[in-house]
């Protein structure tokens, strides 16, 4: 037998996102309302579609590697240059990069305790010693808990969902500044912005890259490209050169390419899903409102409600499975009393709002 390495040895063997179609299978249910991965119910931008489906046949050739045209249109996008852009299979895909490049084994890294969890494997698969903080009790990361943590610890890796997922929190820009500039000079800022597009640009960071900030953007939310998986980080030319020495050259699918570009020259779909978005999560909060809970203003395309307790949660959740609604709950403590709920079309919100009436008047 041939033996695994250390580092992944000591790696638990856990399934980090069970998905829905693992849950329709266990459930025996043919369809489930997705509401439980932040994926954009409004779909893909028609424009986006057409181009990928005109590309399909190409699908024989290897994308460009580089990426340039898909590059010189976000660097058009964030007034930066090209090679200040990466662009990988999503998000996920390039924090294993910045993992892979800055922390790797015995060196390390910190983060929110509970938030996004992708950050968190990659840094336990390439043998990191993680250190966590606690959220706020408001469901805010703690900016002066990290900052602390970070003078003491000393990590070379700082990760900050900003907006956050799964609180939805957002931290404004010059809280940010002021946090980034706190953060010891030899720590990186790995800021993932992955619900930036459901933010106003002017109160999102200017286009200024430093070696110590890394930002990483995604088409899976406000595009609606996630089974696509196509992304990209921000940062300098120093930092960008550093990734692309280890970056798979074809881990970009090239209808994702292609369907990413065509995205960006379709501002009015995205606006069209942004504003749509604002209007299922007005309809959540009513809703929980209504329902007497209550809730986590949100930037993203989720929403957070309470039901008090971690058991009371859980259980609207398999509840809620049962009536054939998909969502999912924050694992850690201050979250962990909530559910967190995507933003849907109509007749799913609609759909949502009846099965949680309906458990929660005999669940809660
Ligand atoms: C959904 C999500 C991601 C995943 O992005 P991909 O580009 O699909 O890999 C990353 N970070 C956060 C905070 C997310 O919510």
């Amino acid at each position: 037998m041939v033996r695994q390495t250390r580092v992944v040895e000591a790696v638990p063997a856990t399934t980090p996102f069970i998905g829905p179609e693992q849950l329709m299978r266990e459930t025996g249910q043919a369809q489930l309302v997705r509401l439980g991965a932040n994926e954009s119910a409004f779909g893909p931008s028609p424009r986006a579609v057409e181009a990928m489906s005109r590309d399909l046949p190409r699908l024989a050739w290897y994308g460009d590697p580089e990426s340039l045209d898909l590059r010189d249109a976000l660097a058009e996008k964030h007034r930066c240059a090209p090679d200040e852009i990466l662009v990988g299979a999503g998000i996920d895909d390039l924090m294993g990069l910045a993992v892979r490049a800055f922390v790797g084994p015995g060196n390390t890294a910190l983060w929110t305790l509970g938030t996004y969890p992708t950050f968190s494997y990659h840094v336990i698969g390439y043998g990191g010693r993680p250190l966590t903080t606690p959220y706020r009790s408001d469901g805010t990361p703690d900016c002066d808990a990290l900052i602390e943590a970070a003078r003491r610890a000393s990590p070379t890796i700082v990760y900050l969902a900003n907006p956050d997922n799964p609180s939805g929190r957002f931290i404004e820009r010059r809280e940010l500044v002021a946090f980034y500039e706190a953060l010891p000079s030899d720590a990186l800022l790995l800021l993932d912005e992955a619900y930036a597009d459901f933010v106003d640009a002017a109160d999102l960071l200017p286009p200024s890259f430093g070696d110590r900030l890394v930002r990483l953007r995604t088409f899976s939310k406000a595009y609606g490209l996630a089974g696509a998986r196509i992304g990209y980080a921000l940062s300098s030319r120093r930092n960008i050169s550093i990734f692309a020495k280890i970056r798979l050259q074809y881990g970009v699918n090239r209808n994702a390419q292609v369907g990413a570009l065509e995205s960006l020259r379709d501002e009015p779909f995205r606006r069209h899903v942004v504003d749509e978005t604002a209007r299922a999560r007005d309809e959540y909060y009513r809703l929980a409102r209504e329902l007497g809970r209550s809730y986590i203003e949100s930037q993203t395309n989720f929403v957070c409600i309470d039901f008090g307790t971690a058991s009371a949660a859980t259980r609207v959740m398999s509840d809620l499975l049962e009536h054939g609604v998909w969502v999912r709950k924050p694992g850690a403590p201050p979250l962990d009393s909530c559910i967190r709920v995507s933003a849907g079309t109509p007749s799913m919100r609609a759909t949502f709002a009846a099965a949680l009436r309906a458990v929660t008047e005999v669940t809660v």
